[in-house]
């Protein structure tokens, strides 16, 4: 019994031998995930030559991969004949190409892990250049007053420092004759605009409101820009007249002999005059000029450079349909802006 035990046992062992040698080490081994990689590459010549042991270890699958690249050269030696060599040679050179393989797509995987940090790094920039990356800042500062809110405040204040005369904290402001569309909307719109399009050229921008539900006075609004040491304060209005013909912009500036801010008017003459022409040029509108005016409470308060802007007339149907035209509304901001840079002489 032990005898036909043994033939079976022997004849077990020899199929599987040549069952190798016909079809190859990789049809057998299931290696284990560390082994895979080297284990598939093992030319079959490699099993050829190997001892008993490295064969049965190689048929369990129980080989690591780097206990079968080290295997290769030595299982080869130990066999020598000429041919052996070769194929250990040829064993050991593929070993060692695994190995520069396994190396090289290591080194590729970390040139194309480089390569996506890269990517992100440059994603990163480009999102932070959009979104993130502050403009140069050019030092100069630039107050913007979007006239009126949401509700006039019919409470007097003096229309400048040390006045007896008084007027309206803020007034209710114009209708768009055509839109409906009451200035202080316009206003804001048009000022996040041109807060927009002066950020964009380096300014730093102070808002006196960003929002129509508040309640600040034209005095305070004067405060905001005096506090900030704005270099040039735009206050942005719409006209209103009593005839629907009348068109055109026009700023508004205080003149030398003003009481209480004749120190900046002859600033004011020249920002007003800058912004006007700036506007015009932009938007093809009609040039009304700067006019002088000594009884605004934003003008007075103010101790910075003022103008303020009468972009056009929402008494006038297509003055103020042109108006509500979000690309007019560009035009605006950017021949504001301008007029602002040709103030400061950017
Ligand atoms: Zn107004």
């Amino acid at each position: 019994m032990k005898k036909v035990l043994k033939l079976v046992f022997c004849m077990a062992v020899l199929t599987v031998f040549f069952a190798v040698n016909a079809f190859g080490a990789e049809f057998f081994v299931i290696p284990s995930a560390g082994a895979e990689t080297v284990l598939r590459e093992i030319p079959t010549t490699f099993v050829y030559n190997a001892d008993w042991q490295s064969l049965l270890e190689t048929l369990s699958g129980s080989v690591t991969a780097a206990d079968a690249v080290e295997t290769v050269p030595e299982t080869a030696g130990e066999t020598a004949t000429e041919a052996a060599a070769e194929t250990a040679e040829a064993a050991g050179n593929e070993a060692g190409a695994l190995e520069a393989a396994a190396a090289g797509e290591e080194a590729g995987a970390a040139d194309a892990a480089a390569g996506e940090t890269t990517e992100n790094t440059e994603g990163a920039a480009v999102e932070a250049a959009v979104d993130v990356a502050p403009v140069a800042t050019n030092n100069r500062v630039v107050c913007i007053d979007a006239g009126h809110q949401s509700k006039g405040n019919s409470a007097k204040e003096p229309i400048g420092p040390g006045a007896s005369e008084t007027k309206a904290k803020v007034a209710g402001g114009a209708t768009g004759a055509a839109t409906g569309v009451p200035e202080y909307q316009l206003t804001l719109d048009v000022a996040l605009k041109l807060q927009s399009e002066l950020q964009a050229r380096g300014y730093t921008v102070i808002m006196c409101r960003t929002t129509n539900d508040v309640n600040i006075s034209n005095a305070e609004r004067a405060e905001i820009a005096n506090s900030a040491g704005a270099g040039a304060f735009l206050r942005l209005h719409g006209n209103g007249a009593g005839s629907s013909g009348v068109s055109g912009a026009e700023t508004l500036a205080p003149s030398t002999s003003n009481p209480y801010c004749s120190g900046i008017a002859a600033q004011s003459q020249a920002l007003s005059k800058a912004v006007l022409n700036g506007l015009c040029a932009a938007t093809g509108a009609n040039n009304r000029g700067v006019k002088i005016a000594d009884n605004m409470s934003g003008i007075n308060w103010s101790r910075v450079p003022v103008t303020i802007v009468e972009m056009g007339y929402m008494s006038n149907p297509t003055e103020d349909t042109l108006m509500q035209d979000p690309s007019y509304q560009a035009k605006l901001a950017k021949g504001m802006a301008d007029g602002v840079d040709a103030f400061f002489g950017l």
